[in-house]
């Protein structure tokens, strides 16, 4: 039996399908042993994770995943070993979700304007109290009958490009790495090409405190691979891996179906000691 890792999943208290507890049961039933639940801007589900993880010997790392959008595309900066008591940190998180629930809010009165109406009070309901995001509007848009499908209202209601849509504020990419760092976490950009310019990108969020480049994802060729495991090995990351799970079957790979090295765990436990590059200050 090997020794499976899985450091990229989401549940119910971001906008996973599954109870966090589920996605840690589904996870040891296919032999994982290591699992990182990375739910968005929210560490609500650690405890349940880590009760469930306890009962089926699962390891469980608490981890968060924040989503940046800005000139560079869409990155996404995972912060692995993050404590969920964490007043100050919690604190941030929260104003990352209220800025998510605003968007949401602002996308459904978009889309009503539009002749697509969906009740706010849906989307909320389907969210089950976890952090808003577009899944949830896509699967009330479907049970309206707007689109044929799920996935459908991600390529045409509320894809990017549509006039329903509506950008994300937050945080900047180098702001999420610095976030991750300043509470003791170790950060790892995730599924890197969704990301433009990474030859320029991985050097800045690199000299930010970047511990990390997910190389191993299901949607990556063996190529987009080996570019990833390419731009680690020049800027001394740990390449990580997960499946992204969310319980919808997307992003390529079922829970713990992404291969990812054993010794990925020890080298991200060796890159919590971190010390910032020191500023010169005036003489
Ligand atoms: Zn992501
Ligand atoms: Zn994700």
């Amino acid at each position: 039996m090997g020794y499976t890792i899985d450091l990229h999943t989401h549940s119910l208290r971001s906008d996973g399908a599954q109870p966090a507890a589920e996605v840690v049961r589904s996870a040891a039933a296919r032999g994982v042993c290591v699992l990182a639940l990375a739910d968005h801007d929210t560490l609500a589900g650690i405890a349940e994770a880590s009760e469930a993880g306890g009962a089926a010997g699962v390891r469980i790392i608490a981890a968060t995943e924040l989503n940046t959008e800005s000139a560079w595309g869409d990155v996404h900066v995972l912060g692995y070993f993050l404590d969920p008591a964490d007043a100050a940190l919690e604190e941030r998180l929260r104003w990352l979700r209220e800025n998510r629930g605003r968007r949401i809010e602002l996308m459904v009165e978009n889309l009503r304007r539009l002749g697509y109406p969906v009740p706010l009070e849906r989307v909320v309901a389907i969210a089950q109290g976890g952090s808003l995001g577009r899944p949830h509007l896509a699967q009330a848009l479907f049970e309206a009958g707007h689109v044929r499908s799920y996935d459908a209202a991600f390529e045409t209601l509320i894809a990017k490009d549509a006039p329903g849509y509506v950008a994300r504020v937050g945080l900047t990419p180098v702001e999420a790495v610095r976030l991750v760092r300043e509470h003791g976490g170790v950060p790892s950009l995730a599924h890197p090409f969704t990301a433009r310019d990474l030859d320029a990108l991985v050097p800045e969020l690199a000299a930010s405190g970047l511990a990390g480049i997910e190389c191993y994802y299901g949607e990556h060729t063996p190529a987009m691979t080996a570019a990833c495991l390419a731009l680690a090995r020049r800027f001394d990351l740990v390449p990580t891996g997960g499946s992204d799970h969310h319980g919808r079957g997307e992003h390529g790979a079922p829970l713990g179906g992404v291969f990812v090295p054993p010794e990925t765990i020890g080298a991200l436990e060796a890159r919590r000691a971190y010390h910032p590059p020191q500023v010169a200050g005036p003489r």
